[in-house]
């Protein structure tokens, strides 16, 4: 079966779909994306996803190119073209099309929108074999990755050199030497006296939706964690690191530039909040239309 697209309004086979070459996405990386997973034939944290690309476009002063509701209608019809019940949905949304000048143009084009659906395996039941593997890296991004935008190359260059180096993750140190955030995720850590964190939302990262829907669950569940930075040197002694993002969850990192963290096993408070998505996740899908 093809793969369907949807590019600006047509839905088209993936082989056919295509973007104008002065798309200005494609010459300035000028617009912003999504990434929405699909578990069991549901959207996950849907909400958040949509609040987080309209701020995105807000920074940057694109306009929404269509409803949030009309949005969620074309991610259920991509669904349903693609037969896909576990999957992630990819999202573009670029200024448009215009004559190739830096400077917004006037008069304002129309957003151009682009989604795409993939297959993924369903939600991984042991958490022992989806561990991961994590390298450091300096963080070479720019000042606003609190966007969401197509701009991935530091991202892109940080991931190949983790997978240079047989990883998978690469864990972003900034210049003051405090972690920031994976490559393609948000980074928490517990430290050697048990204490969980992560780093508070500023311009150097990105809000991720995963990290918030785990903190609504965290307090639901009564279990404390700190909003606070953590220096990179930390990251020798922590216990237990975990990332979290759309399409990894919860994801215990057992190792980190060659060397074991904590015992080199996932640790008890990883254990248990990757349970806690699980059923966040699944408890979602259960109860999802047929
Ligand atoms: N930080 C960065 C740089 C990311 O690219 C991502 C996801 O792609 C995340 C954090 C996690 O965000 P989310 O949980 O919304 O997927």
């Amino acid at each position: 079966m093809s793969r369907i697209a949807y590019v600006n309004g047509r839905y088209l086979p993936q082989r056919e779909a295509a973007v104008n070459i002065e798309d200005r996405g494609y010459q300035f990386g000028d617009g912003v994306y999504e990434v929405v997973q699909v578990s069991a034939g549901r959207l996950i944290d849907e909400g958040l996803h949509l609040a987080r690309l309209e701020r995105s476009l807000g920074e940057i002063a694109i306009p929404m190119p269509l409803s949030r509701r009309a949005l969620g209608q074309v991610f259920l019809e991509l669904m349903r073209r693609n037969r896909v019940r576990d999957g992630l949905i990819y999202m573009q949304v670029t200024r448009g099309v215009a004559r190739r000048e830096h400077a917004f143009p006037n008069p304002r084009p129309k957003p151009a929108v682009v989604m795409t659906i993939r297959h993924l395996a369903e939600f991984p039941h042991d958490v022992d074999a989806w561990a991961t593997t994590a390298i450091t890296r300096p963080d070479e991004r720019w000042q606003r990755c609190d966007i969401k935008s197509v701009n991935l190359l530091p991202n892109v260059l940080a991931k190949e050199a983790a997978h240079r180096a047989g990883a998978t993750e690469a864990i972003l140190v900034d210049a003051a030497g405090m972690v920031t955030e994976g490559a393609s995720s948000s980074v928490w850590v517990v430290d050697r006296k048990g204490t969980l964190a992560t780093r508070s939302l500023d311009h150097a990262i990105l809000p991720g939706c995963t990290r918030a829907a785990l903190i609504g669950l965290m307090a639901e569940a009564g279990i404390t964690w700190r909003e606070q930075s953590v220096a990179g040197a930390e990251l020798e002694t922590a216990r237990e690191i975990f990332i979290t993002s759309a399409s990894s969850f919860v994801k215990p990192v057992v190792r980190l530039d060659g060397r074991p963290v904590g015992d080199g096993e996932v640790g008890p408070l990883t254990r248990a909040l990757f349970s806690l998505f699980s059923h966040h996740v699944l408890g979602a899908a259960r109860n999802a239309p047929a």
